[in-house]
């Protein structure tokens, strides 16, 4: 028999996840054509990332794009298009239908275990290393791509998708070995499930990655929000933090954001192509 505790709800609004806008709005797709990036907007980005104090780094599903894994919206095609993203990444949708919820989880861990890092994981991650202290990355995405391209450290915001936890506190008898059932596997004891180690929409941000990244947003003098449609809180207000402390704030995305209002430049390109040309071969003035 399952208990159930407070609920995620009673958590305050900065370290809850929330979408800001109804999600699947198709006012994007009606944008004008972006125009091209002029050679010189990339030349005083590369110029700035090489005088920058902190560079912070935001990305979000589109970052992962190019290397076949689906944005939320995409992911929601065929059979999984009648669902909403809270009926699939809330508790309340999965304790409606715990076996629909848990299908599409695993649906997902087999695409992203068949997709590698692109090219734009693998410029943050070269930048990152040859600039150890001077960058944060932060991510909203769960599949693991910036860790498997050789970042380090990488905040993620949202949890791991390949990973799972207990529901509810585990009681002594909840070991994961033991668990019965495919969809999803519940302890044979007390009846508590195994769920995707993700946070879900109203559940509380991992505290140590969230403070470290509003710290980062604070500092820094340069921000990247790469891919992200700035809809989902409070990744979204990192954003607003750091142009608040006065850093230049760039977005790099094919299609406009929720947050190209705080950015100073908005620069309308597919992640993968454009990063390595922005972070190659840039040596630490440092
Ligand atoms: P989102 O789906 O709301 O937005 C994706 C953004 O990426 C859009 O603005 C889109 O225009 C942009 N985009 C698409 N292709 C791109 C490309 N090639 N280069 C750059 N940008 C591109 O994603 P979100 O803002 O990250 O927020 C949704 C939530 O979905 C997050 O909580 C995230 O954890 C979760 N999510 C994660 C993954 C993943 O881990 N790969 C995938 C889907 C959803």
């Amino acid at each position: 028999m399952l208990e159930w505790g407070g609920s995620a709800w009673a958590l305050p609004y900065a370290v809850r996840l929330v979408f800001t806008a109804f999600y699947m709005s198709l006012d994007s797709l009606h944008a004008p054509a972006a125009p091209p990036i002029a050679d010189t907007d990339i030349a005083s980005l590369r110029q700035r990332l090489q005088e920058a104090r902190h560079v912070l780094v935001l990305t979000g599903a589109g970052a992962s794009a190019e290397s076949g894994v689906p944005t939320f919206r995409d992911a929601q095609t065929g059979y999984w298009a009648q669902f909403s993203p809270e009926e699939m990444a809330s508790e309340a949708g999965f304790l409606a239908h715990p076996q629909r919820v848990w299908d599409w989880y695993q649906y997902r861990r087999q695409l992203i275990s068949q997709v590698l890092p692109n090219a734009g994981h693998v410029a943050l991650a070269q930048w990152q290393a040859c600039h150890p202290d001077r960058m944060t990355l932060v991510t909203q995405n769960v599949d693991g791509l910036h860790q498997r391209a050789g970042s380090a450290p990488v905040l993620c915001l949202h949890g791991n998708l390949m990973e799972n936890r207990w529901l509810l506190p585990p009681k002594p008898c909840c070991d994961a070995r033991f668990t019965e059932g495919d969809a999803p596997p519940q302890c044979p004891g007390c009846g508590n499930y195994l769920r995707p180690g993700v946070v879900w929409f109203g559940e509380a941000l991992p505290h140590a990655a969230l403070q470290q990244a509003q710290d980062a947003a604070k500092a820094c003098d340069l921000m990247l929000v790469i891919g992200t449609s700035g809809h989902v809180y409070p990744a979204a207000g990192l954003a607003h933090t750091a142009a608040r402390g006065g850093a230049h704030v760039v977005v790099i995305n094919p299609e406009p954001t929720a947050l190209d209002g705080v950015a100073d430049i908005c620069l309308r390109a597919p992640s993968a192509q454009l990063l390595p040309q922005l972070l190659s071969a840039q040596r630490s003035p440092h």
